[in-house]
């Protein structure tokens, strides 16, 4: 391993003796900086006040006062960006179920570290660290960055690019369809992801002229590649504050008839955790949208609390399995339950079961044989801009052949 390791390691744990073992430990593996936090107070103020982001932070879990799964959550609200290690005595399953909950939290969990550490399993967690790290810049700093203004400005300049991601058939391989994904372009920052701009949209009124922007751009796109004699569809995201208007279906079904498209070909993708808010209004928009044509996707199924009484009522054509119990499926028992009773609702409701989130061959041939109908992720393929997409496609499909 190269001895110097330009990257910043917070340690959070209780015990004095503890902190400074592993401080001795990583420094000696060429660690340059090394943080220490004795409680969870301590530890969020160390992250607070450092303007470069911690690139990995090992979390004790029993801690008197603050207990790690606190800790987590703070730092998950606080869109903490780097790393996490736990960092514990606990037992294995536990210490599993606080990996999990921290995944779904959104935390960047990349392994656990049993007590007493040593210099071999440290090792392995910093061999871990040097796989390619996006360099983007770090989200939590763009959160705070933008302001309603900024963004506005953006929509009005027409710096929203779509990506595109495809979408392929379980069984045949073939390209069926592509997920259209909203990037702003920004002059400093390049693409950023939605997941730093969507929310400032919703909260400002912006998400209705944002989603017709979006849909029209993506039914254009298809349109091209329909003209071309490519056989695909498009799913567009929808945003449950979308569903604010009893007029929404007309509004989109104008923004596919602009087109050639046939509206058939055009599915948007909600996601449930957000449903139920005003069930009644939700459930007559949604209706109204699937009598036009549009398909209906319940996009992230999995992580919302209402799973089954959206199944229930709601006329979805599709079910979109979250990422989180389709990464690993194959190591560990519990995501692979889930996955497979997810699929078999999916298709006992008679829908379109698409699992995303597929980064591995072992995932993606597990899926398939779990009996979904469609694969998405990075082992298929990354979001791509429309020309890359296009060369993309013409690659895969001769090595289909
Ligand atoms: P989503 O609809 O669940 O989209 C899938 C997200 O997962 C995308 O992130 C995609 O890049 C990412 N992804 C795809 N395959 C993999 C994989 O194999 N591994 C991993 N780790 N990630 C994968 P993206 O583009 O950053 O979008 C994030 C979310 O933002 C989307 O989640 C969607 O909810 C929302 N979003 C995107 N575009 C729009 C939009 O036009 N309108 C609205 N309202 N929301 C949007
Ligand atoms: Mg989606
Ligand atoms: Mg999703």
């Amino acid at each position: 391993m190269d001895k110097k390791k330009n990257i910043r390691v917070l340690v959070l744990d209780d015990d004095k003796f503890m902190l400074e073992f592993v401080s001795h430990l990583l420094r000696e593996l060429g660690v340059n900086e090394v943080l220490v936090a004795e409680d969870g107070a301590a530890g969020l103020f160390a992250l607070s006040a450092q303007i470069e982001v911690v690139d990995l932070l090992i979390c004790d879990i029993e801690m008197p006062g603050m207990d790690g799964i606190e800790f987590l959550r703070h730092i998950a609200d606080q869109k903490y960006s780097g790393k996490v290690v736990l960092f514990s005595g606990v037992d294995a399953d536990l210490l599993k179920a606080i990996e999990r909950l921290a995944i779904v939290r959104g935390l960047n969990v990349i392994g656990t570290l049993t007590k007493p550490v040593t210099m071999g399993s440290l090792t392995a967690i910093l061999e871990k660290l040097s796989l390619p790290i996006q360099k983007t810049a770090d989200s939590s700093q763009i959160r705070q960055m933008f302001d309603v203004e900024e963004i506005r400005q953006a929509l009005m300049a027409d710096q929203i690019t779509l990506f595109f991601q495809p979408k392929i058939s379980a069984s045949s391989r073939r390209v069926t369809s592509v997920e259209c994904l909203a990037r702003w372009h920004h002059a400093r920052y390049g693409y950023i992801s939605p997941d730093n701009f969507i929310s400032i949209i919703e909260q400002n009124g912006l998400i209705n002229d944002f989603t017709r922007n979006v849909l029209k751009k993506s039914v254009q796109q298809l349109d091209i590649w329909l003209q071309n004699g490519l056989d695909l569809k498009i799913s567009v995201n929808v945003s449950m504050a979308n569903l604010d208007r009893f007029n929404l279906p007309e509004i989109y079904q104008e923004a596919v008839q602009d087109s050639n498209v046939p509206i058939e070909r055009v599915t948007l993708e909600i996601t449930e955790g957000k449903l139920g808010k005003d069930f009644a209004q939700s459930l007559d928009i949604l209706t109204r949208i699937r009598l036009k044509g549009f398909g209906l996707s319940i996009d992230d199924f999995g992580t919302g609390y209402a799973s089954m009484e959206t199944l229930k009522y709601m006329p979805f054509t599709e079910l979109k399995i979250d990422r989180i119990f389709a990464h690993n499926a194959t190591q560990d028992l519990a995501t692979r339950v889930i996955l497979e009773s997810s699929i078999k609702l999916g298709k006992a409701f008679g829908l379109n079961v698409v699992v995303e989130g597929i980064e591995t061959q072992a995932d993606c041939e597990l899926v398939a044989e779990l009996g979904c109908d469609e694969i998405q992720g990075y082992f298929i393929a990354k979001p791509m801009l429309a020309d890359e997409f296009a060369r993309w496609l013409c690659d895969y499909e001769k090595n289909r052949e």
